[in-house]
């Protein structure tokens, strides 16, 4: 496992409920364009009963990060909210240092209900805004399938940017590029959106369509423009050298700040650190133990109704799965999860966790991706990916979580 100092964890609570499903999503979520109180209170006690009964795995340890995710956990109330950040910063320590008071992150969508509870969010403690804008194309968001519009996102940016005053330190703004129809031009159309509104993290992904949403049936069928892969890299290129110019350099693949907002949840899954996955569908990754030394990876079960009868009486929600890691697995992921970031894989760190560098175990790729020009290798055998490693990653992660050789 990762360097286990400082003792902490970082929590992670999956809300479901979306105003209504998009076709590209293949995350746990049932639509409820009205959710009803009673619904909302159901869900929120199951969570409450789930942490009660999984805090004490982590016990000692205080809390880094609180991350309300989904779904669209910002279709919550703002008292449903105070509880559940009230009853997770009660369940663990804080850190003695005010300066590392933990994060905790709202996803939020445009829309007016959302848009007018911020300030109250943010008197629930909420303190950092993930705002999934998406796009600020109409056309791009109608085709994406969205429940917002332009007008809508530029609208919940402002309440965001206002609800400033009310404790929100850091806004993030969620884009997806190579959407249906979008090229260069139109996202660099919302590059310059993005870059005046000026916020202090952006999460920049490119669509990728996934089995069993009605976007594959669509690309079956023909009926679905996606951009080729010149175009999609030629955006990637343009997004990463636009948020860069913007004072917004890239710290991972997919990720985007201005120095010192990086995302300190996100970061806990890049350094394998442990984490308590609350909710259908979320991940946690256990603390090491004797049994498991590179600890433990459990994915709650999708669905909310028997997720919510074991949690209610005090049992562990029924995982879709459970791994305890192994060297193997663990290493693959130290691996191809520093690649990620730019920062990449320490060498030495690799090699105290493992017992060898990376080299002792995948010398031959290391050579082939570095003659290719996909990686580059430190004097000290750190590696990273290079400008065109990025945008070719896949085939190189995969070299580090397949098998090692004999
Ligand atoms: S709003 Fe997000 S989580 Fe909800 S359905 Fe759309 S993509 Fe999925």
């Amino acid at each position: 496992m990762a360097d286990e100092s400082p003792r902490d964890v970082g929590v992670y609570v999956h809300v479901p409920f979306c105003e209504r499903v998009c076709p590209y999503c293949d995350f746990a979520v049932v639509a409820a364009p009205d959710l009803s109180a009673e619904r909302e209170a159901r869900y929120v006690e199951g969570l409450l009963a789930e942490l009660a009964a999984r805090a004490p795995d982590f016990e000692g340890r205080s809390l880094a990060s609180l991350y309300l995710g989904g779904g669209t956990p910002s279709l919550l109330t703002a008292e449903s909210v105070a509880r559940l950040v009230a009853a997770v910063r009660g369940a663990f320590g804080e850190p003695e240092r005010s300066a590392q008071a933990p994060e905790i992150t709202l996803e939020v969508n445009p829309s007016t209900v959302e848009r007018e509870r911020l300030p109250a969010f943010a008197q629930a403690g909420v303190n950092r805004l993930s705002v999934g804008v998406q796009s600020f194309d109409d056309d791009t968001l109608k085709r994406l399938g969205r429940a917002h519009r332009a007008e809508e996102a530029h609208a919940t940016l402002a309440a965001a940017r206002a609800a400033r005053s009310a404790g929100i330190d850091a806004i993030s703004v969620d884009l997806i590029f190579a959407a249906p129809g979008q090229g260069p031009a139109q996202l660099e159309a919302d590059l310059q959106q993005l870059v005046d509104f000026a916020p202090e993290h952006v999460s920049a992904y490119a669509l990728t369509v996934e089995e069993g949403t009605p976007f594959a049936l669509a690309e079956r069928r023909g009926q679905l423009a996606m951009p080729d892969e010149d175009d999609a890299a030629s955006m990637m290129i343009l997004l990463r050298r636009g948020l860069e110019a913007a004072g917004l350099p890239a710290y991972e693949i997919s990720n985007y700040a201005r120095p010192g907002f990086e995302a300190a949840h996100n970061r806990r899954y890049w350094q394998r650190r442990p984490v308590l996955g609350l909710g259908v569908s979320a991940w946690s990754t256990e603390v090491p133990g004797d049994t498991s030394p590179f600890g433990v990876r459990i994915h709650n079960e999708r669905d909310v109704e028997p997720w919510r009868t074991r949690v209610m009486a005090g049992e562990p929600a029924p995982a879709e799965a459970r791994e305890v890691l192994s060297q193997e697995v663990a290493r693959g992921e130290a691996a191809f999860l520093a690649l990620r970031t730019t920062a990449g894989l320490d060498s030495a760190a690799f090699e105290r966790e493992f017992g060898a560098p990376p080299r002792g175990f995948w010398g031959s790729a290391i050579d082939e991706f570095c003659r290719a020009g996909l990686l580059r290798e430190g004097a000290g055998g750190d590696l990273r990916l290079s400008e065109r490693g990025v945008l070719l990653a896949d085939p190189v992660f995969a070299a580090f979580v397949a098998p090692a050789g004999p």
